[in-house]
C-alpha cells in the first residue's frame, strides 16, 4: 500500500485537506490562507513606509518664499519662473491637505507651462524643485510620446515612471508631480488643423489631455507599449501637478506678430516703442501657445503661463561659480580629492563667458569650454607631486586653442 504523504502549512500547520490550496517550496509548504495574510502584511508595511516618506501637514510644508530661497542657491535669475513654481508647489500641498467635507470648495489643480529658450534652466529648475518635496517627483521627455499604435511609448506610461518612484504605492504617486520636458516637440506643425493634420501632434495632446484634466489612466507598471495580457493599474490623475516645460523656438515671431497687429491705431508708435525686443518671451499670452500648434483644450489646462529669460552675460558669468553646485565649485572639488588647491584666475572666467557668447552655446556650453581647458591637466596633474594649479589667462587660450572649439559648437 502506497503511503501519501500529508503536507502541512509551514506557518499555520494545517494540512492540505484543510486548506483550499497548498503551494509547495523549496523545504516548506504554504497554503492560500497564509499566503493571503501575508499579502496583507506587506501591503501595510509598505504603505506605513510610503507615509513615512511622503507625509505631509500644512505646519512642515514650505512656504513659497522657501522655495525660492532654495531655488535660488542653484538656479540663477529667473526670478518670474521661480515665483511662479514656488507658489504651484506650495498649493499643490494645500491641495492634498484639504480634506474633502470641509466646505463646498473644492481647490482645483493648477498645472504649469514653461516656456524659455533651450539652456536656460527650465529642466534644472524641476530636478532642484524635486530635491525639496516630500511628493514622487519625475521627469519625462515628450518627444518618446507617441499616438497608440504609433512607433514609441503610450502616453500611460508617463504615469509608470511615476508608480516607479513612489516604490509602486499608487495613492503616494496620485499626490505626485511630474515634469513633462520638451512638451513643443508634441505640437501640431500647422496652424490650421484642417489644412495640416499632424496625426501623431495632436493624437498625443488629445492623450496628454486626459491625464492633465484628471481622470482614471490605466497605466502598464513597467511602462513602455500597453499588450492585452498586460495587468494595469489604474491611477487616479486628479491630483497630480504636471509642470511643462518647452523651448518653443521660433514662438518669439507668434509673439511680435499678435503684438503688432494689437497694437494699430491711435497708440500704436508709442506702444511699439515700449517693447523690448531683445526679450520677447516676458510678453508670452496663451493665444501664442495656440499658434505654435498646441490644442486650446491643452493650453486651458495649463493656466499658469511662465517664461525664462535668456541668459545674458552677467548670467553666465554667474552660472560659473554662485550655484551651490557649480563649474568651478565641482572642479575644485575634483582637484582636492588628490590633493591639490585649484585656483581660476578672474579673466580667465571672463575669457570661458566669451567664448560661450561668441560660439552661441549658452549655460550649457560653459561646461564644455572649461572642460576642453582642464582636459590635460586632470590627465597629467594625479601622477605628480604639485600640491597647487592656478589656470591662467595663457594657459587658458593655448588649451582651447588646441582643443579645437569648433568641435564644441554641435552641441
Ligand atoms: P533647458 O531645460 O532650459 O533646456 P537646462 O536646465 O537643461 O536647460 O540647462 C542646461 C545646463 O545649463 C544646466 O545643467 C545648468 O548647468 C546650466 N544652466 C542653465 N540655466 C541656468 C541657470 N539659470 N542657473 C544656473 N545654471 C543654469
Amino acid at each position: 500500500m502506497a503511503i501519501r504523504t500529508v503536507n502541512k502549512c509551514s506557518f499555520c500547520g494545517r494540512t492540505d485537506k484543510e486548506v483550499k490550496l497548498m503551494i509547495t517550496g523549496i523545504n516548506a509548504y504554504i497554503c492560500d490562507e497564509c499566503v493571503q495574510r501575508a499579502s496583507e502584511i506587506c501591503q501595510e508595511a509598505l504603505e506605513t513606509s510610503s507615509k513615512q516618506k511622503f507625509g505631509l501637514n500644512l505646519k512642515s510644508i514650505p512656504k513659497p518664499r522657501e522655495i525660492k530661497d532654495f531655488l535660488d542657491q542653484y538656479v540663477i535669475g529667473q526670478d518670474e519662473a521661480k515665483r511662479y513654481l514656488s507658489v504651484a508647489v506650495y498649493n499643490h500641498y494645500k491641495r492634498l491637505l484639504q480634506k474633502a467635507d470641509d466646505d463646498e470648495v473644492e481647490i482645483e489643480k493648477s498645472n504649469i507651462i514653461m516656456v524659455g529658450a533651450t539652456g536656460t534652466g527650465k529642466t534644472l529648475l524641476a530636478r532642484t524643485i524635486a530635491k525639496f518635496l516630500s511628493v514622487p517627483f519625475t521627469i519625462v521627455d515628450a518627444t518618446v510620446l507617441t499616438e497608440a499604435g504609433y512607433v514609441g511609448e503610450d502616453i500611460e506610461s508617463i504615469l509608470t515612471r511615476l508608480l516607479q518612484v513612489a516604490d509602486y504605492d499608487v495613492k503616494a504617486a496620485e499626490k505626485g508631480i511630474v515634469f513633462i520636458d520638451e512638451i513643443d516637440k508634441i505640437a501640431r506643425k500647422g496652424d490650421n488643423p484642417s489644412i495640416t493634420r499632424d496625426v501623431s501632434g495632436e493624437g498625443v495632446q488629445q492623450g496628454l489631455l486626459k491625464l492633465l484634466e484628471g481622470s482614471i489612466v490605466n497605466v502598464p507598471p513597467q511602462g513602455g507599449r500597453k499588450h492585452p495580457e498586460q495587468r494595469m493599474i489604474p491611477v487616479n490623475t486628479k491630483n497630480i501637478l504636471f509642470i511643462c516645460g518647452g523651448a518653443f523656438d521660433g514662438i518669439e515671431r507668434k509673439i511680435a506678430q499678435r503684438l503688432n497687429t494689437h497694437v494699430v491705431g491711435y497708440h500704436s508708435v508709442e506702444n511699439t516703442a515700449k517693447i523690448d525686443k531683445d526679450n520677447m518671451m516676458q510678453y508670452i499670452a496663451p493665444q501664442d501657445l495656440k499658434a505654435f500648434g498646441l490644442i486650446p483644450e491643452i493650453i486651458g489646462r495649463m493656466p499658469i503661463l511662465t517664461y525664462l529669460n535668456p541668459l545674458d552675460r552677467t548670467a553666465l558669468r554667474s552660472i560659473l561659480t554662485e550655484p551651490k553646485n557649480s563649474i568651478v565649485k565641482q572642479y575644485i572639488k575634483l582637484f582636492a580629492m588628490d590633493g591639490v588647491k585649484l585656483d581660476f584666475k578672474e579673466d580667465v572666467l571672463e575669457y570661458v563667458v566669451d567664448k560661450a557668447i561668441e560660439f552661441k552655446l549658452g549655460a550649457r556650453g560653459l561646461r564644455s569650454i572649461v572642460e576642453a581647458i582642464m582636459m590635460d591637466v586632470m590627465y597629467d596633474l594625479p601622477s605628480t607631486k604639485k600640491k597647487t594649479f592656478t589656470v591662467t589667462m595663457e594657459y587658458a587660450k593655448s588649451q582651447l586653442e588646441k582643443a579645437n572649439i569648433s568641435r564644441l559648437q554641435n552641441i
